[in-house]
């Protein structure tokens, strides 16, 4: 697909060309969004909402349309629905503080996973602390996926809001988040979806999913950072508080009190990043262009041909006692494989592999992703990890496997 767009492939790193499989920590950009960014500097560049003059209101209807299409993109009701956040962290403590301020009382309880990112962990362990509430997590079986009957088991009237990742950043693995929405909502249980590496990869639909929040990040999705997402339901975000207090959230400001915007205003406190959300339309546009359905193939088929390879690799290197061991090996995966090496079963650091790797200018991600829990559970220090964009294609695979396999001769 269409490596053009990005100017940054053409790229060397040590001299060798670059392979950039690092996509689940960031995507790169496409040429129309940086030339939005400029074209947004050069000549619209204005605060929105408070102005009455031209420049103003040109800012002010590109950033609303960025906002409907939004909407659009996810399957949104309505644009009232949008929230435009910093990313994801930021929409999932907006959303921890506001909710937890309206709805959680001590003893009550939150449930996330054993496979979140910090970002889905600690502001709701942050909120714990501060309501004296409790934090539980759906546990994992052995093959790595979620134990929806364990789940079942930690519900209770004490249960106030479920919190899960759509797909691993570690694993890749698709978690059964409608299955969890539709168990949860039987009991009147809201769920918030962190979208950050679903929203990328596949067409989201929250009305079809009946998510009552979503979160994710607009520099995931081939826009820029600082722009990100929370989606939610337009009853829900109707009950809650603002999180942050300044211009643009309030109706009228008294010495008496304040009142608030309507929605989505009330959660926007202070000048919104209107130039982070025109330069995510235009990404929006672009993923739309190629559509989101040929991403979802693409990438598919890119996860099932570099597992192959290393499934190869592993037995290619089984005789000389080393193992290339993927984790949730075979499970459906949406574009992310973590491995890691073992030479007579003791670990090759995963540091270790990513340094050689760059060496051959493969860009992949080493470490703990953010996800410590769940690499405690693997029982390793962290993994190496790969991840696909849309950009991506075998030859990108082959490069990797080539220079895996050079890696490893040099280290075991
Ligand atoms: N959630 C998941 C599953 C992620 O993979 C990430 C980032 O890697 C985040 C949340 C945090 O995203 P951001 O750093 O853009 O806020």
């Amino acid at each position: 697909m269409n490596r053009a767009d990005f100017p940054i492939l053409k790229e060397t790193v040590h001299g060798r060309p670059l392979v950039y499989l690092d996509n689940a920590a960031t995507s790169q950009k496409p040429q129309v969004v940086m030339d939005a960014i400029t074209e947004a500097y050069t000549h619209w560049n204005s605060n929105i909402h408070r102005g009455v003059h031209h420049l103003s209101q040109v800012a002010t209807m590109k950033h609303e349309e960025a906002r409907q299409a939004v909407a659009d993109f996810i399957g949104a009701k309505s644009s009232d629905e949008i929230v435009f956040t910093k990313g994801t962290t930021d929409s999932l403590n907006a959303l921890a503080f506001s909710f937890g301020e309206a709805f959680i009382r001590e003893g009550d309880e939150i449930i996330v996973s054993a496979v979140e990112h910090h970002s889905n962990i600690v502001p709701w362990q942050m909120l714990c602390e501060r309501k004296k509430a409790v934090l539980r997590h759906i546990p994992l079986h052995e093959d790595l996926t979620l134990d929806i009957e364990a789940f079942k088991g930690l519900l209770s009237e004490k249960t106030k809001l479920i919190s899960v990742a759509h797909v691993s950043n570690v694993l890749g693995t698709i978690n059964p988040v409608e299955e969890i929405i539709r168990i949860a909502h039987e009991r009147n249980i809201p769920v918030c979806i962190d979208g950050a590496q679903s929203v990328p990869h596949r067409a989201i639909d929250v009305q079809a999913l009946d998510c009552d929040f979503l979160a994710f990040s607009g520099h995931k999705m081939y826009g820029p950072t600082g722009i990100g997402v929370l989606y939610g339901k337009r009853e829900w975000l109707e009950l809650l508080p603002p999180h942050e207090g300044g211009g643009e959230m309030i109706n009228h400001v008294r010495w008496s009190g304040t009142t608030y915007n309507e929605l989505p205003y009330k959660f926007e406190a202070g000048t919104p990043n209107f130039v982070g959300s025109y330069a995510l339309h235009q990404a929006i546009n672009y993923m739309q262009s190629i559509g989101m359905d040929a991403i979802e193939a693409h990438e598919r088929d890119l996860t099932e041909y570099c597992e192959e390879r290393m499934k190869e690799e592993n037995e290619r290197m089984k005789e000389e006692g080393v193992q290339v061991h993927v984790y949730a090996a075979s499970q459906p995966k949406a574009g992310v494989i973590s491995f890691n090496v073992f030479s007579r079963q003791d670990l090759i650091h995963p540091f270790d592999i990513g340094t050689l790797l760059d060496q051959q200018g493969i860009a992949v991600r080493t470490g703990h992703h953010c996800a410590e829990p769940l690499i405690d559970e693997l029982g390793v220090p962290g993994t190496v990890r790969v991840s696909f964009g849309l950009y991506n294609d075998r030859a990108d695979i082959d490069a990797f496997i080539a220079a895996l396999e050079k890696t490893i001769r040099i280290l075991c």
